[in-house]
């Protein structure tokens, strides 16, 4: 089946990235809007519309969306949590996929993370590493932050079991203690370890980003996913069948 797909937020990085993916992929792009243009043009041609832009368009993206009855991919980020929460019952009323991070290998990742944690128990000592570029603002990164969050859950941990980096006479590490450490350098697009260590033996689960294309190409998979379904808010899990029961 063709698919045909529309940009909002076409100017930008992901923007562009998600225009080269999609000609790469045979997916046609039926409209490309950024600040200054009309947006409802990208509702009005497309099967999809798939938004990178800026966590302030968000609501006129969702509001436009559903007066088209428009299946829509969110890629943007930096919403509150408040701001979030606003925004979905809009997002419940059309065919929307959400996520933070359309990276199809990280989102495996989540889930390998969910079953390492829940295989291995808390014999076995869990430790989050990530390195970014050195210009990023914020640590730990968002990535880093949903996995120690699927880690605590498993293990029925609360936040203040995190251990940002240790230093000085710390004591024996303990088993209801998850360590992240944020590592600064170079241009690191982004690398996430999760290490599972016990007396013996130890596995690593590690996912290495080199390139912004594979957030376009997941984000084109969602599109693809959509396509025919009925109203409802759906992650990057459902699209991959990672949901866990
Ligand atoms: P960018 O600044 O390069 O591009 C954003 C583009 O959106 C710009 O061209 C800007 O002019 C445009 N824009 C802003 N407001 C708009 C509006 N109201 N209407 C139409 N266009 C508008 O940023 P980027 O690196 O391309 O990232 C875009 C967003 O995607 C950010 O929120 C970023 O954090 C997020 N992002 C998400 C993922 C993911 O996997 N979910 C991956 C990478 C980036």
């Amino acid at each position: 089946m063709s698919l045909s797909i529309s940009i909002v937020g076409a100017r930008g990085r992901m923007g562009q990235a998600i225009a080269t993916a999609a000609q790469a992929g045979g997916i046609t792009v039926a409209a490309a809007v950024d600040v200054g243009d009309p947006l409802a043009t990208a509702f009005q041609a497309g099967d999809v519309v798939i938004d990178f832009s800026f966590h302030a368009a968000t609501r006129d993206v969702l509001t436009l969306a559903a007066q088209y009855g428009k299946p829509l991919v969110i890629g943007t980020t930096g919403h509150s949590p408040e701001e979030k929460k606003a925004l979905q019952p809009l997002a419940q009323q059309i065919p929307c996929v959400w996520a933070g991070n359309y990276s199809v290998g990280v989102n495996l990742l989540f889930a390998l993370t969910q079953t390492a944690a829940s295989v291995l128990g808390s014999d076995y000592d869990a430790e989050v590493i990530e390195m970014h570029h050195r210009f990023k603002k914020d640590a730990p990164s968002g990535t880093a932050a949903r996995l120690l969050e699927i880690i605590l859950q498993e293990r029925k941990l609360e936040q203040s079991a995190l251990r940002h980096g240790r230093h000085g006479i710390t004591g024996e590490r303990t088993s209801t203690e998850v360590g992240i450490h944020a590592l600064r350098g170079g241009d690191v697009v982004g690398d996430h370890t999760v290490m599972f260590a016990a007396l013996g033996e130890r596995l690593e689960l590690t996912h290495k980003a080199s390139d912004r294309s594979i957030f376009a190409r997941g984000a084109l998979r969602a599109a693809a996913w959509l396509v025919g379904r009925g109203p409802g808010l759906h992650d990057m899990q459902d699209v991959l069948g990672l949901r866990s029961a």
